[in-house]
């Protein structure tokens, strides 16, 4: 068993955990500020390291594309950015990246490089060696993802393909630790929104073993796609019973506060998602007393901080009515702030969910959340 996790406190699924990595302990439950290409969006390393985030996720394959190995094969991620902590690494994720999407084989998942139109091919193995060059911390094997609305059949096709992928991952990641590698390897289960093929896939990706080598965790791939918040839930209940309980758990794409934290509720560990990103940009701030649109009217003239609860630098520097100001008149500073604050935000939250879960009060926090933070 995964000797890199340790469950600390329990309050009925959920987990207060420590992650072991070559770059230091993550606490768990963790929310990951996307880093795709190297560079969390309006943030520097430096913002990450005063937020206190211990971990960011990137993307292997856009990293592959640019800078090139030649570069990270150099100068790994870590020194690269000048980012301490932990490194996650998304394998292809076929997901987010449609757009450079060709095909599918059975040998790997073909795409066009969004930067010059050549063609590439991600194979589990080339995947893996990817991840191991640029020095990631935690890398995910690569999975065929079925879009929502699969039948039984298209879910099955992609579950298998996922599994043959699994097996030719952990087996490339026996050689790399052979070798010395001490980056750890997550298992993608799929298995669509069938409960049996969810059941098999998390089973499989469970118990799969190379050279007695184990995946380190486990992603719960394919949710978040387009299903209604409650077949995500019933899925991840799912798949977490069947899933070992001293394995971290990692919810790929989910950052609403109210899912996180429901996700928490039934067993889930780890989260990443651009969602507070994606909010600031457009002005929503998260506070302690729900979203708010800084953009409103109404806070032209109000001098108070985004949340009079944050000692964020932001809210202790600049007022709504500024940042306001900054929003109307396109400023990119108004972006800066709103971002930094948001992912501040978030990584208070999780603080938060962590003492809760400790203190035996996560119901409490959870009402109050999803409360606020649920959308319709
Ligand atoms: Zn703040």
């Amino acid at each position: 068993m995964s000797k890199n996790f340790t469950i600390k406190y329990e309050s009925g699924n959920a987990r207060v955990g420590e992650l072991k990595t070559k770059h230091g302990s993550v606490q768990t439950p963790v929310f990951l500020p996307v880093s795709t290409k190297a560079a969390p969006k309006y943030l520097s390393s430096m913002d990450l390291k005063s937020i206190g985030a211990k971990a960011i996720i990137s993307n292997a394959f856009l990293l592959y594309l640019k800078p090139g190995m030649e570069v990270l094969s150099r100068k790994e991620i870590h020194k690269f950015m000048n980012f301490e902590g932990t490194v996650f690494t998304d394998c292809g994720g076929f997901q987010k990246l449609r757009s450079m999407f060709i095909t599918m084989s059975k040998k790997g998942i073909h795409f066009r490089s969004p930067y010059d139109g050549s063609k590439h091919i991600i194979t589990p193995k080339k995947i893996i060696n990817i991840q191991n060059t640029l020095g990631s911390d935690v890398a995910m094997s690569l999975d065929d993802c079925s879009p929502w609305g699969s039948n039984i059949e298209e879910t099955k096709e992609a579950m298998e393909r996922t599994h043959r992928w699994a097996k030719e991952s952990l087996e490339e990641f026996s050689k790399l630790k052979g070798k010395g590698s001490k980056m750890l390897l997550f298992g993608i289960c799929q298995g669509g929104f069938f409960k049996e093929t969810r059941k098999e896939s998390c089973r499989f990706i469970d118990n799969l073993e190379s050279n007695s080598n184990r995946f380190d965790g486990i992603a719960i791939g394919g949710l978040r796609i387009g299903e209604p918040i409650e077949v995500t839930l019933e899925m991840i209940k799912t798949s977490t019973a069947e899933l070992s309980r001293e394995k971290p758990k990692y919810l790929m794409g989910v950052g609403n506060p109210a899912d996180i934290i429901r996700a928490v509720e039934n067993g889930v560990d780890i989260f990443d998602s651009i969602y507070p990103v994606e909010n600031a940009r457009h002005g929503n701030i998260f506070t302690s007393e729900g979203k708010i649109d800084i953009e409103k009217s109404k806070y032209r003239f109000d001098f108070s901080p985004l949340d009079k609860n944050c000692d964020c630098y932001v809210c202790q520097n600049y007022t709504k009515a500024y940042i306001h100001h900054l929003f109307k008149t396109d400023e990119p500073l108004a972006k800066m702030l709103a971002v930094y604050h948001n992912q501040y935000f978030m990584q208070r939250f999780m603080e938060r969910i962590r003492e809760a879960i400790k203190e035996g009060n996560l119901k409490a926090l959870s009402s109050e959340i999803v409360k606020e933070y649920q959308t319709k």
